[in-house]
């Protein structure tokens, strides 16, 4: 299947000089979507390990995330911004062109020793799945492998994550 076909380029979207790979009419399509999900649940079922846990971070990650999650019979735990979660969290910062940002998970939702892949929808610098590879990583899980729909392969965002399986399903 052509995915990139669901894929609308929105120029100067939410700056000027930004092109925005904008997922949702991939989402809206019953048979890009589910294939979509199936491939990155083969890609999982392919990691030779058994995977507890998918980590997908708010909002896109959660639209990939669950849907991968339920098909490989893993649990889904979500990576937020500040102030989501209601219960004793742990947390990460990134930096970003100007200021920081910051993501929170539940401090009891990943045990040691606990197969995590994460699953978002896109890969830019990278900074959002490095925060996010920490969170698990305090919590004492395991890695296993990261899985993108799209890699922008300009802003070298796998080089800041050469120790892990990255898995990216479209490259611009
Ligand atoms: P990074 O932290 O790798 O620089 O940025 C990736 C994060 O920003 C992802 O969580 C992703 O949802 C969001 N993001 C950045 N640019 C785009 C884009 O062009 N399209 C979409 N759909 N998400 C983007």
């Amino acid at each position: 299947m052509d995915f990139k076909k669901y894929i609308a380029d929105i120029k100067d979207f939410p700056e000027e000089g930004i092109i925005f790979r904008d997922v949702t009419p991939l989402l809206k399509d019953n048979e890009a979507y589910k294939e979509t999900i199936d491939t990155f649940a083969k890609w999982a079922e392919g990691l030779e390990v058994n995977v507890d846990v998918v980590a997908g971070p708010e909002a896109r990650g959660f639209l990939f995330g669950c849907p991968v999650a339920y098909k490989i019979n893993a649990g889904f735990v979500p990576v937020r911004k500040p102030g989501k979660l209601p219960r004793e969290t742990v947390s990460a910062s990134y930096a970003l062109e100007y200021g920081t940002n910051e993501v929170h998970i539940h401090a009891d939702s990943i045990k040691p020793g606990e197969n995590v892949i994460i699953v978002d929808d896109l890969l830019a610098t990278g900074g959002t799945v490095e925060a996010t590879i920490q969170l698990v990583e305090k919590l004492g899980g395991k890695v296993v492998g990261i899985a993108f729909l799209i890699e922008l392969e300009a802003l070298k965002g796998r080089e800041r994550l050469k120790d892990y399986n990255v898995y990216s399903m479209l490259t611009y």
